[in-house]
């Protein structure tokens, strides 16, 4: 059961990132302002801030203005989820 909470924080760490991977070089604050399409700034709900299962739920693209989210954002994700599973599966006896 401990590496499915290990994925669950690998998933919200890789959400996290890839915030940051977007916001930083463009000088944008990691607080404020909240999640949001870079496109029709349409702030995003609760439920579509879940990481791997949002995108596939909104099929890659935006709720409102449907643009593609990109499939890096996804990637990353999924490669959290799939590296905080195995950390914990592997460091715990
Ligand atoms: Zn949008």
């Amino acid at each position: 059961m401990w590496p499915v909470w290990g994925g669950v924080l690998g998933g919200v760490l890789g959400s996290f990132l890839s915030c940051a991977i977007y916001r930083i070089p463009r000088g944008i604050s990691l607080r404020q302002p909240p999640s949001q399409c870079p496109h029709c700034h349409t702030v995003l709900r609760v439920p579509e801030l879940v990481p791997v299962l949002s995108w596939l739920a909104l099929q890659g693209k935006c709720r409102h203005c449907r643009v593609a989210i990109p499939y890096r954002t996804l990637l990353l994700e999924i490669g959290c989820v799939a590296a905080g599973g195995w950390l914990v599966w592997a460091l715990l006896p």
